[in-house]
């Protein structure tokens, strides 16, 4: 007999049958010729045979799920893409799909490797318009806007400069509740003034803050350079569908019921300095 019939299928004869990924008990009663009885019971787990390959979670009891959706499944069709191609996820989430941006005091401007002067308000706002057209593309209700009078920020961006975070050009830093993966305070974006101004063209300044910001929504790097969550800032990295539809599957993640650090579908780790 099996306990749970969805995770495991006992037929007359004993044999067993996996279904889908689940646990189950699995109870055998044998009567022996001078009718003793004796029952065993066995825990069975059914993990895919390639489970790696998919997006799992630890629940707060540490089981291991694994994270299916329809509205992913048909996003990843469309665009012929599979879950091996996203970027790996974190779990963090914010609380409210509105994420509210400001800005710390005295920022210096920012001139770029030809010439060009912008403020890092102007470069957010451009960094902003990217992640808000990728995820409204995919249906997502998730939307970075400046905090006004009304909304107090849960993003806020900053400046450090090459003695505080030497070899990056930026910096995320994520205050979360390990529980529940639930973002707690403004998450910090940071430029490195050093790395970035006057070395970075205007593409690259911005290619960071969409990588940070990327960080923000619980995306790690990918192992594809053709793509702003690629580990090293560029001039040529881009902010793709596969970015977009991580985000929506961080968010799918049933909330206050991660334990730890979740996915990495298609993790990679930097071997170099320089990073992002
Ligand atoms: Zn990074």
């Amino acid at each position: 007999m099996s306990a749970n019939q969805n995770v495991v299928t006992v037929d007359a004869d004993g044999n067993i049958t996996a279904q889908e990924p689940g646990t189950t008990t699995i109870t055998a009663t044998l009567t022996d010729t001078f009718g003793n009885v004796k029952t065993y019971v066995h825990d069975f787990t059914v993990d895919l045979a390639d489970s790696s390959a998919l997006p799992s979670y630890t629940t707060a009891d540490e089981v291991t799920q694994i994270l299916t959706s329809t509205t992913i499944q048909q996003l990843l069709a469309a665009n012929g893409l599979t879950y091996s191609d996203l970027a790996p996820f974190s779990g963090k989430q914010f609380t409210s799909t509105t994420i509210y941006y400001s800005f710390n005091d005295s920022l210096l401007d920012l001139t770029t490797s030809d010439g060009q002067t912008f403020t890092e308000d102007q470069l957010v706002a451009m960094a902003s318009d990217q992640w808000n057209k990728a995820l409204a593309s995919v249906g997502s209700s998730i939307v970075f806007l400046p905090a006004d009078d009304e909304h107090t920020a849960n993003l806020v961006f900053g400046q450090k400069d090459d003695s505080e975070i030497p070899g990056y050009a930026g910096m995320t830093y994520t205050n979360y509740n390990l529980d529940t993966m639930i973002i707690n305070d403004p998450v910090n974006i940071v430029l490195n003034i050093d790395a970035v101004n006057s070395h970075y063209s205007e593409t690259a300044m911005i290619n960071v803050l969409v990588h940070e910001m990327g960080h923000a929504l619980g995306l790690g790097h990918i192992n594809d350079n053709t793509n702003v969550m690629w580990y090293a800032a560029a001039d040529n990295t881009l902010l793709t569908v596969q970015d977009s539809i991580s985000v929506l599957l961080n968010y799918e993640l049933p909330s206050g019921t991660t334990s730890e650090a979740t996915i990495g579908v298609n993790d990679y780790t930097p071997t170099q300095l320089a990073v992002v």
